[in-house]
């Protein structure tokens, strides 16, 4: 699968906001939005005019980068949002939501959703007592999530979980620690996913 390989901090950069891409860096002061609040490249301090379309545009690179997706991919589950019943923008969310990388970052298993593929992709998880290494395996509500018992000593997978405190387990997620397990309770309302994001904008986006 094609990936990006460059420094994802430009991401950050180009939005203008902290997109929490890179675990515990994110906290430090070597947060390059901290340092270098202002887009990346040779004509980054320059002004720019931002059009509909722009802006529709930069929400959308913006949620697709703080899930690491890829463009088709994030296409994908636009159009899957679509044809579910409700509101499209919250479906989308839910579905990104839904993803087993987000979920094993989310109960603080990993520190960052692109570490969290990583453990899952080298085949660290159960889920519901069976052997899962596809990242976009999408979860539900009972979903059960597990550490193997192989992995627990994993450095990457033991500092995520001590230091998950910082940002919070979301409250439509039970976690149990001790046993390094997780449950789906449900999938989060609109209520329980940032403000900052404007799903709305990406409908617009895809829609014409
Ligand atoms: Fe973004 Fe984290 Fe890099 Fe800061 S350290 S720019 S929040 S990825």
């Amino acid at each position: 699968m094609a990936r990006y390989r460059d420094s994802v901090c430009r991401f950050c950069r180009r939005e203008g906001d902290k997109l929490f891409l890179k675990g515990d860096r994110c906290y430090s002061d070597k947060c390059s939005v901290g340092r270098r609040n202002y887009p990346p490249g040779q004509h980054g301090q320059g002004r720019t005019k931002q059009t509909d379309y722009g802006i529709q545009l930069r929400e959308k690179q913006k949620v697709r980068r703080i899930y690491g997706l890829l463009e088709k991919q994030f296409r994908n589950y636009a159009h899957l949002a679509e044809k579910q019943k409700g509101v499209t923008g919250e479906n989308l969310l839910r579905v990104l939501e839904s993803r087993l990388d987000n979920m094993v970052f989310a109960m603080g298993f990993a520190s960052s959703r692109a570490q969290a593929r990583q453990l899952i992709n080298h085949g660290h998880f159960l889920v519901d007592g069976h052997k899962v290494d596809i990242p976009s395996f999408r979860t539900k509500p009972g979903t059960v999530i597990e550490v193997r018992e192989k992995s627990r000593k994993i450095d990457a997978i033991s500092d995520a979980m001590k230091t998950v405190s910082r940002r919070g387990i979301p409250d439509w997620l039970e976690v149990d620690a001790a046993n390094f397990k997780g449950v789906v309770k449900a999938l989060p309302r609109r209520d329980d996913l940032p403000p900052t994001i404007r799903e709305q904008l990406i409908v617009e986006f895809y829609s014409k």
